[in-house]
Parts: structure tokens; sequence; C-alpha cells
């Protein structure tokens, strides 16, 4: 046997196509013209190779066939081959290529004779995106002349919570997908020969941007297609404010008032006892008080010392700082509600105080889902980041050194890691300004909304 020639498409190009012909074209013909990937999808691509190497594990004694680099998938097909004709009973990476298409399976395992796939996914379920990936593979595998006996997404379990050693077992749920990818046989036959010839004529397709450009992932030649500009071509609307409805809302709330956020940090697996696939772990908050209607506004905060710190300290911080009475005003209640309800399962001795937290929570959002108070500059959103500008100009997140909750999330994960004591302080006081903020921003807009009356 020798090697293939190498292929004309593989399970991400056809991805590309399948979501745009275009994509596809600037991906083979003009690739300089991509978006600048941020750093926060590098940081989530890390996580999946890690998830990657754990789904690994689960199988023991496999070999890897991975390639060196992406250049030599051709190398890797003829040792999948190989490992296949010499009895290998569990083979990582397995790669196969059939009329000039190449796939990849993640885990390969033999059982009494028969093949089965696992694609693994650090997500926790299956999403639609992964059947089309998983029908490719299919096609491509079967076609080499592997008859699969069942295909699988390999996914994340939430319902598993760690307790100890990572139980892998555990950890992944496998979910047989085959009854689904094998309706799909046929569109992707018509689908890869399309492609081809889309690539043969080299011709850049004539495609609009649209809502397309974004599903099932968001393309990464925007900038080249004039992406920036789907957001000038809406329509964001009239004013409206409904001061009725604003003041019914101001009305509920009870002194003294206390505003509130939380930061949180995420995994996909989870690295300590009592978390879950991508729990959201607080480590941080916020805490404006205001006592009455005309006094002034104090500050309190907790910013835990490392992501290992004792969940525990937080909650004991939380319940001293926040009274027996009074509004917990947070701005979309979801959020903080849940992670208050995890908190009182995970630490059942300070059930009913948590409740009593829960029962006093208002949501500052509210008067803006529910549009009695919008603004065009809002752009069709209620997210607190679109609200401020739009309320209170000279109130910015702009010269923050941190500017969301996910660059919070992140830089909180990675402290401590190589960081000198001066960086670490830096990271600290940049993380206790940012959330500091998210409650004052709340402070503002609430006198804002009174003012209206
Ligand atoms: S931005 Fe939209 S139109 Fe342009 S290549 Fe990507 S998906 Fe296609």
């Amino acid at each position: 046997m020798s090697l293939p020639e190498r292929h004309i498409l593989s399970k991400s190009t056809f991805m590309y196509g399948n979501q745009c012909l275009k994509r596809l074209w600037l991906h083979k013909f003009n690739p300089s013209e991509r978006d600048e990937e941020e750093a926060v999808q590098t940081a989530l691509f890390q996580s999946g190779t890690d998830v990657g190497l754990l789904a690994q594990k689960r199988f023991y004694g496999g070999i890897d066939a991975s390639p060196v680099d992406a250049f030599h998938y051709q190398q890797s097909v003829y040792d999948t081959a190989m490992l296949i004709a010499r009895g290998a009973k569990v083979i990582y990476e397995a790669a196969f290529q059939f009329n000039g298409v190449l796939a990849a399976m993640d885990i390969m395992v033999k059982r009494k004779d028969k093949w089965y796939a696992y694609e693994v996914k650090s997500s926790t379920g299956v999403k639609e995106p992964y059947l089309q990936d998983a029908a490719l593979q299919y096609h491509v595998i079967t076609n080499s002349g592997i008859e699969l006996e069942d295909i699988f997404i390999l996914h994340l379990n939430n319902k598993y919570i760690r307790k100890g050693d990572l139980d892998l077992q555990q950890l992944f749920t496998p979910t047989s997908v085959i009854e689904d990818v094998k309706m799909r046989q046929e569109g992707i036959s018509s689908k890869i020969l399309e492609l081809k010839n889309m690539l043969k004529t080299k011709e850049l397709p004539n495609i609009e941007i649209g809502p397309h450009c974004n599903i099932p992932y968001a393309c990464d030649f925007k900038g080249y297609c004039g992406g920036g500009s789907i957001a000038e071509i809406l329509d964001y609307g009239q004013s409206i404010i409904d001061k009725e409805a604003i003041n019914d809302f101001v009305q509920t709330l009870k002194y003294p008032l206390y505003f509130l956020d939380f930061e949180t940090w995420i995994t996909p697996v989870p690295e300590q006892d009592g978390q879950w696939p991508y729990r959201q772990m607080p480590f941080q908050f916020s805490l404006h008080i205001q006592n009455s209607v005309d006094s002034e506004v104090t500050h309190k905060e907790y910013l835990a010392e490392s992501k290992e710190s004792d969940l525990l300290i937080f909650v004991e911080t939380l319940l001293e700082s926040l009274g027996n009475e009074g509004s917990i005003v947070v701005y979309n209640k979801a959020f903080e509600n849940t992670r208050l309800r995890e908190l009182k399962e995970q630490f059942p001795l300070y059930e009913s105080a948590i409740s009593a937290l829960q029962e006093r929570l208002v949501d500052l959002m509210s008067p803006f889902r529910k549009k009695h108070y919008y603004l065009p500059e809002m752009e069709g959103s209620y997210s607190i980041k679109q609200v401020l500008p739009a309320l209170i100009p000279e109130l910015s997140y702009d010269n923050l050194l941190i500017g969301d909750g996910g660059e919070a999330s992140s830089v909180f994960y990675n402290l401590n890691k190589n960081q000198d004591s001066d960086t670490i302080l830096e990271i600290r006081t940049a993380l206790l300004e940012y959330c500091q903020l998210d409650t004052l921003a709340m402070v503002k807009i609430l006198e804002k909304l009174k003012s209206l009356n």
C-alpha cells in the first residue's frame, strides 16, 4: 500500500462549504483574508484538546495515528490502515480517505470483531453540526471498507459531580447517532460533489452576508465580506419610556438596597470536588449598599485568592455582607439566582439563609427586557453593556483593563500561573475595578429610572 494523494476536502473544509460556498472558497484560495482569531477562542480550542486527551484515557491502550502536522494526514491514513490490518483494537485519531475526502475519527474501538467510532466533543450534548460531521465521517469510513457497528458522539456529562479523582466513565456520555447519520448519507454524497465542482471552477461564489454567516458557527471572513456592516443595516426602532410601568418597578424596591454582582470561572472538566462540567464557579462579588433614599452609597467586595479557594468563604462573606432585609438588586436575576441555588445545594448548612437571599432578589434588567424603557442606542439589546452607555454615557467600561465577564473569568482562571507578585496585584486590582463598575452601573441606572417620575 502507498500513501494516498493529498485530499481535496476534509471534515472542516466540508463544514465550511456546507455553511457557505464562499467561505470554503476563501479558505482555500484566499486564506490571508481571515479575521484575526480572538484570545477567548484560542482558550476554548485548548480546552477542547484537553477533553480529547481525557477521552482517550477512557479507552485504555490505544495507538495514536495522528499526523506530525496538518500537512501529513496521508501518512495518518496509511498508518491507520496498517494498524487495522495488524489487528489494533483501539486507535486514537484514526484517519480515513475516500475519493479525495479525508475524515479523522477521535477514537476507533474494535470489540468482538466489530468497529465502534467515537467523536469527542467538549459540549454537554449532541448538537446539529456534530451530526453533520458524524455523517461525513461515516461516509468516508464505511466507503474505505470499514463497517461501523455504531458511531457515537462522546460528550461531557453535566450530571457528573466530581468527588475525589476524576471518574472518566462518569465524566463522558456516549450518545449513539448511527440512525441519524445513515439517513443523511444521500445528502452527504451530493454535497461533496457540489463542493468539489465549485473548487474545480475556482470562481469566487457570489454570496452576500446574511444569517447563514453565523450558523452553525460564526464565519471568520466577515471582515472581508463586510459583516461589520450587518449591524448598520438594522433598524433599532423608536424610543419607549413607559413612566408608569417604570414607577411600578421602582416601588417594588425595599431599602436598604444591595446592588450585587457575581463573577464566575468555568471549565469543561471539573477541577475540584462539587464541580461539574461547565459549572459557573463564583469567585468574586461586588456590592454597593444604600441604606435609605437619601443616604450615600457604600461599597463592599470579595475576591478569592485563587480558583482553589474554598467556596464556603465566598458563601459566608456574602451572607455576612447582605444583612437580613432589603432588596438585593441584580442585573439578570436568573444568573445570580442559579448560582445561589447551586451554593445552597452544596452547603446545606446555609440552605435557609441562602433561600432568604433568593427571595430578596430583584431584577433591574426587567424594565429593559420588557421594553418599558428602550432607546435606539441600546441597539435592540437589554444587556447592561448596552443599557449603561445609552443611559449614562459618562460611565463606561471602555477604559478598564478588563472589559467583560468572559475576560474577568479567563484572567482569574489563569491568575497565579507563572506571574510575579506585581502582575498578580495588577490583575486583582483590575478585577475589582471591573466588578465594582458593574454594581455602580446598577446604582446609576436605578437613579435614572427614579428621576423619570
Ligand atoms: S461572511 Fe458570510 S458570506 Fe462571507 S464567506 Fe462567511 S459565511 Fe460566506
